[in-house]
């Protein structure tokens, strides 16, 4: 690191706000220069093996050249129109793409800038539903312990409470109805008591609920959860039977990251409104997507307001839809499926195993996502410098070290990965 280097980095301790770290006793931040397939290069010369898609968002590697491309011929054409009375290609081709790769069902696509925002435009949608067929008991929202949903206000207020430190906000959050963990596990045998709670819930409260909101299969950033199909199906039955609305909360999963195109196809169910961000570009360019029924829509747009009450500045970027297109067709047009298993397939070769590990309390693997939970809280400054030492990216929280690694990924990248994470279990001063 040259001279200057090192006062930016002191510059961005003292001004700059990191993702979940103290501004005044942050955790360090590491100075990228370039990155490129799945290597992530920083300026004090380390090479690193990604290991987090940069938060579930890289699909194809960093610097590929076909979304290269794709940003820069739209670049040349226009890199945003107001989307207001105005409308492009690269938005119109990607929400082509989004109803026919998703559930026959959805087909009302509305796009925003990012994942929480998502979130806030389904449960938006959800109320507006409500609201225009006359409806007026149905003011809250439902969902699990140990989910995420995203930072902004309404989407923090179905976060888990305890994770989600919702006592700090008690006063000004949507009170909402928290059903117990899902905990059949996703390759044990399904036990129909498993939904026996969420059912008297819905049973003794579903007047008041306008929408029960849930990530699919795996629960990410509130756990790394990966719980049974059969649970999710329950969860569209009841919604069913007492007249819930049902988010699915794609965010995450979509487009591969379990081993199926979107984790709600496990269960083989349609939500009513469905929610995709991450890496709908492929890890380029914040982009997400709303996607409802003709039903709800069409009620929403009869209602009084005539309209949906929602419209970001940046809706439907084109470069950003340019971007999705591109990354969406490379991983269509690719035996994406065939790749998502020879990595889960590799992950379990390698990860299963350090179960045998002291520190170690239990390890799964699923898609792209491998977990290995340790019994003490990791010591987050200390095992991410330990990783960088090691020539690997992982981040860790709480007790969950976990990998979903770009798709590109190959075997002994994997290996060393996970080597990594081998070394640092016996590495006391990583843990607190
Ligand atoms: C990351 C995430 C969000 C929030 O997305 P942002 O783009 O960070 O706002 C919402 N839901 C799930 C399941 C997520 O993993």
């Amino acid at each position: 690191m040259n001279k200057n280097q090192l006062e930016d980095l002191d510059f961005d301790r003292q001004h700059i706000w990191h993702p979940y770290t103290s501004m005044s006793n942050p955790l360090p931040s590491y100075h990228v220069k370039s990155a490129s397939g799945v290597r992530i290069e920083l300026s004090s010369g380390e090479s690193l093996i990604d290991g987090m898609s940069s938060w579930w968002s890289v699909l194809h590697g960093y610097n590929h050249p076909l979304l290269n491309k794709a940003l820069v011929e739209q670049s040349q054409q226009f890199s945003h129109v107001m989307f207001g009375g105005l409308t492009h290609q690269p938005a119109i081709d990607l929400c082509k793409k989004l109803v026919d790769i998703t559930p026959k069902m959805l087909t009302k696509v509305f796009l925003s800038d990012s994942g929480s925002v998502a979130v806030e435009v389904a449960i938006k949608m959800a109320f507006q539903y409500w609201q225009s067929r006359g409806v007026t008991s149905k003011n809250r929202l439902m969902t699990v312990k140990n989910g995420y949903h995203g930072d902004t206000f309404a989407a923090m207020s179905v976060c888990d409470p305890v994770t989600g430190m919702h006592q700090i906000f008690e006063q000004v959050l949507m009170q909402n109805l928290f059903a117990p963990q899902p905990r059949c596990d996703f390759y044990q045998p399904w036990n129909e008591s498993c939904v026996n709670e969420l059912s008297l819930l819905f049973e003794r409260h579903h007047q008041e609920i306008a929408a029960f909101i849930i990530e699919p299969v795996v629960q990410g950033t509130g756990g790394m959860n990966f719980y049974h199909p059969k649970y999710l199906k329950a969860c569209r039955r009841l919604c069913d039977q007492y007249d819930v609305l049902l988010i699915c909360d794609e965010i995450a999963t979509g487009l591969g990251r379990t081993g199926k195109l979107f984790a709600s196809n496990w269960a083989d169910i349609t939500p009513d409104i469905m929610c995709l961000g991450k890496t709908l570009t492929g890890g380029y360019l914040t982009l997400a997507a709303t996607i409802t029924t003709a039903h709800i829509a069409e009620t929403i747009s009869n209602g009084e307001a005539g309209c949906f009450m929602h419209g970001p500045t940046y809706m439907g970027n084109p470069l950003a839809c340019a971007v999705a297109n591109a990354s969406i067709d490379l991983l269509i047009s690719s035996n994406w499926q065939t790749k998502v298993n020879h990595i889960e397939q590799q992950l379990k070769t390698h990860i299963l195993p350090l179960s045998r590990n002291q520190r170690v309390n239990s390890t799964r693997v699923l898609g792209t996502i491998g977990v290995v939970e340790v019994t003490q809280n990791v010591n987050v400054a200390n095992i991410q410098k330990r990783f960088v030492e090691l020539g690997v990216w992982i981040r860790p929280f709480g007790k969950l070290i976990y990998i979903m690694p770009p798709l590109i990924i190959k075997e002994n990248e994997i290996a060393q990965l996970v080597n990594a994470i081998a070394v640092v279990l016996d590495d006391d001063a990583c843990f607190d």
